[in-house]
């Protein structure tokens, strides 16, 4: 039995993240959809709304399980015996990002492998912080996400109200 450990801040999941979900549970046995708990990034979305958001994403897909997880995420793949890291492939600026972490993973933990899974074509653009930033200035990105992350966007902009700061201005306004 093949465990693969899926890795991420899903702040929020989009459709890309649930592309690459989708396609591992095709290639192992399990795919466990691990949402980091605090990473030195600006969050939108507290640890617990993100887990809840990915979890009614993706509990359809029957062997994919969804938790919680925070610290090194090797030693995390170790405690959970996933053999597979996998991670997902938009653009260059992605490999070097993920290929030195791969490495820097090898160097912890040998027995681990990562699998690098690229990208729908359709999907090479969209991030997180995409969806965030054009939600936070009332454009459309109903297709990017799945309805219950939709709402949950509109209801965390609306509760922030003039407060949105909490969004990094990335390249989409100006
Ligand atoms: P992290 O903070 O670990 O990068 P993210 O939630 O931003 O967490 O991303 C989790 C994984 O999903 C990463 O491997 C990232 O490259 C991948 N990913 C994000 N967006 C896409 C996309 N549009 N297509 C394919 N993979 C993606």
């Amino acid at each position: 039995m093949v465990r693969a450990l899926f890795p991420g801040t899903f702040d929020p999941i989009h459709n890309g993240h649930i592309d690459i979900a989708t396609r591992a549970s095709k290639i192992f046995d399990e795919v466990v959809v691990a949402v980091y708990d605090r990473p030195l990034k600006n969050l939108l979305f507290p640890p617990e709304e993100r887990l809840l958001l990915t979890k009614a994403t993706l509990s359809h897909i029957e062997n994919i399980k969804v938790v919680g997880y925070s610290g090194l995420t090797v030693a995390f793949a170790q405690k959970i015996n996933a053999k597979v890291i996998v991670r997902g492939l938009r653009v260059i600026s992605d490999f070097e990002h993920e290929f030195r972490m791969a490495l820097a993973n090898k160097h912890l933990a040998p027995d681990i492998e990562m699998a690098a899974l690229i990208t729908n074509e359709q999907y090479t653009f969209l991030s997180s912080s995409t969806v965030r930033e054009i939600a936070s200035l009332g454009g459309d990105y109903s297709r990017m996400v799945p309805t219950i992350v939709k709402e949950a966007l509109g209801k965390r902009f609306l509760d922030l109200g003039e407060d949105q700061n909490i969004v990094q201005p990335t390249y989409l306004r100006d």
